[in-house]
């Protein structure tokens, strides 16, 4: 099968569908392929250009590719060098933060009222935008 994009003599645009090219000329020939749209037999095949990719475009695509990498890396990043608290995130940051505990890495799951408390009292925590939150291992306990 194979796919044609179609234009009538009245520049309607459609798609069709053909066991091969010369069973597309044959029905086109006979009137058989028609226009959806004003029901026309005069049916040719549209021009296509080239899918040409500007340089903008590649670029983008390149950004895209490198933040993708790079989220990848912090989140392995995190994974491999903070240990995972789960909910005991905020009690865990403030103990540090009080001193009653030593400074380790961490990461873990917290309210939105208790990350705002955090920062109130001075403790340096940060959201993870999701694109950096690795996956956290299997639940604790
Ligand atoms: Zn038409």
């Amino acid at each position: 099968m194979i796919k044609y994009a179609l234009l009538c003599d009245q520049d309607h645009a459609f798609d069709a569908w053909f066991s091969d090219s010369d069973a597309y000329e044959m029905q086109v020939e006979r009137g058989l392929v028609e226009c959806p749209h004003c029901g026309s037999t005069d049916i040719r095949k549209a021009l296509m250009a080239p899918a040409v990719r500007t340089a903008r475009q590649v670029e983008a695509r390149d950004a895209k590719a490198d933040l993708q990498k790079i989220a990848a890396q912090v989140r392995s990043h995190i994974r491999d060098n903070y240990d995972y608290v789960g909910e005991d995130f905020a009690r865990e940051a403030r103990a540090m933060h009080e001193g009653d505990k030593p400074e380790r890495l961490i990461y873990g799951e917290t309210s939105a009222a208790d990350s705002e408390a955090l920062q109130d009292e001075g403790v340096p925590v940060m959201p993870l935008p999701d694109a950096l939150a690795p996956t956290p291992p299997k639940k604790l306990n």
